[in-house]
């Protein structure tokens, strides 16, 4: 990608800095065509209903879901809000203080909801902890399920560190869990925030076996300021925005034509490419690892893997290095038209070292800092050798003030 005829390499969060062509045209000829609210009885408006209930139809089928399991959003932190809001509305009125299990590296959007309504008294919230290499004990989970447990609401992958969470391995425990009650109900809910996981992960919502799961079109290469929610039909869960009676009424408002056929597109490119990009994206991927051990242990600066190599959405490398701050090495990578991120994009404006790393390593120490290598649909070859290339410069430069 060029920005003012200088080439960048885009390593910060790949999807974010381009929208598929297709997807592009598809938007355009959508916000041309179809202006009229989808609600309204006019010739203009059944039209533009009746697309948007194709697309629902299509999104559908790609998720192996019903049509009408599908609720559009804002974005992944809307879905999030509303599955973990929404679950909690519904069992209000039958546990004083019901009980939700989650994650110590879960997105923002999943771990502050949970951690406001800890404070406020609303709930007892349980917040799994995860090894060195960012992986869940399935132990753990079972050891914290209680009858008054509504909702377990684990990601399908890490943001930070691509860690990728066993979500079969704990839909089954979940199942057995619901069977062995004395009354057999079908909660606690399973909720996933799988908006890492789209790109490269089997996203068949019926062998998963959850109950919710979040997504975005953004990090798929479609348009931001649109998501799903995807909402199983024999759960329920209450609406958090009050309004008409939209998505039947659990998310008000008047519905996106443009942004949903764009989002419908992205979904089918990411399917047809989905195989091809994982096998592609994990080979470039190890090999730039390799590389990278290799021109730092040149310099004699160690460097740490955060998370597991195996367990690892494709595209994703963070490591903390020893030795000199990260955040000087970004600038310096960014100078040379190379940009990166310390750690989550949504977090870069905190001081504080990753709640994820903290969450891996047991405390919280500069050790914490990192860089998130994010490759991507862009990222060739001849991109992460100059990326060596410009790292081995940038350690010869910085090794004189700091070792
Ligand atoms: N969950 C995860 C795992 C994410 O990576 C993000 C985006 N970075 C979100 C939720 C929030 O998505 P959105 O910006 O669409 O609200």
């Amino acid at each position: 990608m060029k920005i003012k005829n200088k080439k960048i390499i885009y390593l910060d969060n790949a999807s974010a800095t381009e929208i598929d062509k297709e997807v592009l045209k598809t938007i355009s000829k959508s916000l041309k065509e179809d202006f009229y609210n989808p609600s309204s009885i006019s010739e203009g408006g059944i039209s533009v209903n009746e697309k948007i209930k194709n697309s629902r139809n299509k999104i559908a089928q790609m998720f192996s879901s019903l049509a009408d399991e599908i609720f559009f959003t804002s974005g992944a932190t809307e879905s999030n809000n509303l599955a973990i809001l929404g679950t909690l509305n519904n069992f209000q009125n039958i546990f004083t203080k019901p009980h939700i299990i989650s994650t110590k590296v879960e997105h923002a959007s999943v771990l502050e909801v949970l951690l406001t309504l800890e404070k406020e008294n609303k709930i007892e919230l349980s917040l799994l902890e995860v090894d060195e290499k960012g992986s869940l004990d399935i132990r753990e989970l079972k050891k914290n399920l209680k009858d008054n447990t509504i909702l377990v609401s684990i990601m399908y992958a890490n943001n930070e560190i691509g860690t990728i969470f066993d979500i079969k391995e704990i839909a089954k425990t979940i199942r057995h869990f619901r069977k062995n009650k004395k009354q057999n109900n079908n909660f606690p809910y399973l909720h996933t925030d799988a908006t890492q996981a789209t790109n490269y992960l089997n996203m068949n919502v019926i062998s998963l076996g959850i109950d919710l799961l979040s997504l975005n079109a953004g990090k798929i290469y479609g348009p931001k300021g649109i998501g799903i929610l995807y909402k199983k039909r024999n759960i329920e869960i209450g609406a958090v925005f009050k309004g008409g009676d939209q998505e039947e009424g659990l998310r008000p408002g008047t519905l996106n034509a443009p942004l949903i056929l764009g989002f419908e597109k992205a979904l089918e490119i990411t399917n047809k490419i989905k195989e091809k990009e994982v096998i592609r994206l994990t080979k470039l991927r190890n090999q730039f690892y390799l590389k990278l051990k290799k021109v730092f242990q040149k310099h004699d600066i160690e460097i740490r893997l955060n998370g597991s190599l195996e367990e690892r959405l494709p595209n994703n490398l963070n490591i903390s290095i020893s030795k000199i701050p990260s955040d000087l090495f970004l600038v310096e990578l960014s100078m040379r038209g190379i940009y990166l991120s310390e750690k989550s994009a949504c977090k870069t404006g905190e001081k504080k070292s990753s709640h994820v790393l903290n969450a891996l390593y047991k405390e919280q120490n500069s050790q914490n800092e990192s860089l998130r290598f994010s490759l991507g649909r862009a990222t060739k070859k001849e991109d992460l050798d100059f990326v060596i290339k410009s790292i081995d410069e940038i350690l010869k430069k910085l090794k004189s003030w700091y070792l």
